[in-house]
């Protein structure tokens, strides 16, 4: 019987081909960072060393909002916007959800469908893997190929109704909440506390009989802007509408982001809060890779469920369970070294 072996990566050639701009060539180094397999892991990590020197220069803007509100329709106007500068844009969007069901939020319709033919954007949905514990853990490596393939704008979308909009918080410069005018509750089941890490809140679908209550949402919403405390990089948030129909308000998002960049930039805010991201990202991963590693150690998952039976029959206070579960944990470290 004939086996199929899959053929080792050529990384010059994934390498080159991304300091290119080789869109072809940039999708198949996605492909290659969401493989789960050891080997292609070990290829990627050696590729996002290599194209590391060649990344930072973009600004990364996070959007999210609940399925309906107008995302991809907003993206796409704003998308088509920024090319028409001159500037190139690659749309990286999560879809969170669960891989057990299979389904998909975002995936099942044709998303995007002018801005997908502009050769001047790229447009790829990235793969939630949970197997590493993190939403989005991959979606940041995609940035960083994107980033070195030499994209200007680059957008994270994501669905505001699970814990990514935090993980896209931590990957990009600016926020950017979108929400529907005259909804009933004005979050829409969206969690409160994303309004304080917005920097911005757009209205959208303000055109035709909806533009009056699109104004009213506004005004709402810049005024719980004004009672948050004051964010770190000093900037206040601003609540805009916008209507991807009309195209009312697409150039002002623009104008705000630029704006916000200058600003930062300028304080020294911007560069701070990458470093910062950078080493909570590292510091995340570790932590997923201590994880992954205690459940590889039989030993470890044998104590764990002793510890827990005794935990549930108050045999042993919580701390102490910890303290001696750390303790297996490093024996069977110092055994798998000998
Ligand atoms: P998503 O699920 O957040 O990506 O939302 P979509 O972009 O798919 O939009 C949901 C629906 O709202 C679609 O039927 C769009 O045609 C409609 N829509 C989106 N933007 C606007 C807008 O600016 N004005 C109006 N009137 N409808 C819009």
């Amino acid at each position: 019987m004939k086996q199929s072996i899959k053929p080792r990566p050529d990384l010059k050639k994934l390498e080159e081909g991304i300091l290119k701009g080789d869109r072809v060539i940039l999708g198949q180094a996605i492909t290659l960072i969401e493989s789960n397999l050891d080997t292609d892991q070990t290829a990627a990590s050696v590729l996002l060393e290599r194209i590391l020197p060649f990344t930072g220069n973009s600004i990364r803007i996070g959007i999210t909002g609940v399925p309906g509100v107008g995302k991809s329709t907003f993206i796409e106007s704003f998308g088509k916007y920024i090319t028409g500068q001159g500037k190139t844009l690659a749309v990286l969007t999560i879809d969170p959800t669960s891989p057990l069901t299979k389904g998909s939020i975002l995936g099942d319709k044709t998303r995007m469908e002018v801005l997908s033919k502009d050769p001047r954007a790229f447009i790829r949905p990235t793969a939630s893997s949970l197997t590493m514990g993190g939403v989005a853990n991959k979606t940041r490596e995609a940035l960083l190929l994107c980033e070195a393939a030499g994209f200007n704008v680059i957008i994270v979308e994501t669905v505001g109704v699970g814990q990514s909009e935090i993980s896209v918080k931590n990957m990009v410069d600016f926020f950017l909440l979108l929400a529907l005018a005259g909804a009933g509750d004005e979050l829409q089941g969206m969690k409160k506390g994303i309004l304080e890490i917005a920097d911005a809140l757009l209205v959208t679908k303000s055109d035709g009989d909806n533009i009056k209550a699109s104004r009213e949402a506004q005004a709402m919403y810049q005024q719980s802007f004004h009672v948050l405390p004051e964010q770190p990089s000093g900037w206040r948030p601003v609540a805009l509408t916008s209507s991807a129909l009309t195209g009312e308000g697409i150039e002002e998002v623009w104008k705000m982001i630029s704006n916000f960049s200058r600003l930062v930039k300028e304080s020294g805010y911007f560069a701070q809060n990458r470093n910062h991201q950078t080493i909570s990202w590292f510091r995340e991963y570790f932590k997923l890779l201590m994880e992954s590693d205690l459940q590889k150690s039989k030993t470890v998952q044998l104590k764990r469920e002793n510890l827990e039976q005794e935990l549930v029959r108050l045999s042993i206070p919580p701390q102490e369970a910890a303290r001696q579960l750390l303790d297996v944990y490093h024996q069977a470290i110092r055994e798998s070294a000998t």
